[in-house]
């Protein structure tokens, strides 16, 4: 299970990051981009297992679904996309640069103090 391994490596991560404070991490907040290739609801699932056992056992994973934006090469426009329609409304052009939607990224954590 791809999520599994994903979910294991953010706590690794997480831990990491959460040693040079004292206290218990709340939450963390992670960015899913759309084209990741990572189901939302299979890595809440794989959390719940990777968690089990370690330091963060009580932490909640909050997962931010981030959605696809591209920029046009021709017109410069950006704008938002589905991933079975990326070209660009305003010239048609098909090909379009991916600005945001890959990220698989950790981007916060609350800590109780
Ligand atoms: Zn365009």
């Amino acid at each position: 299970m791809h999520e599994l391994s994903i979910a294991l490596s953010m706590i690794e991560q997480i831990e990491a990051a959460a040693a040079k404070h004292p206290g218990a991490v709340r939450s963390a907040q992670v960015r899913v981009g759309v084209l990741s290739g990572v189901d939302c609801e299979a890595l809440r699932f794989a959390w719940e297992i990777a968690r089990a056992g370690t330091p963060l056992e009580r932490t909640a994973l909050e997962i931010e679904s981030v959605p696809l934006r591209v920029r046009c090469p021709v017109c410069g426009k950006t704008h938002s996309a589905e991933i079975h329609s990326i070209l660009c409304p305003h010239c048609v052009t098909p090909e379009q640069d991916i600005l945001e939607g890959r990220e698989l990224q950790l981007a916060s954590l609350e800590i109780d103090e």
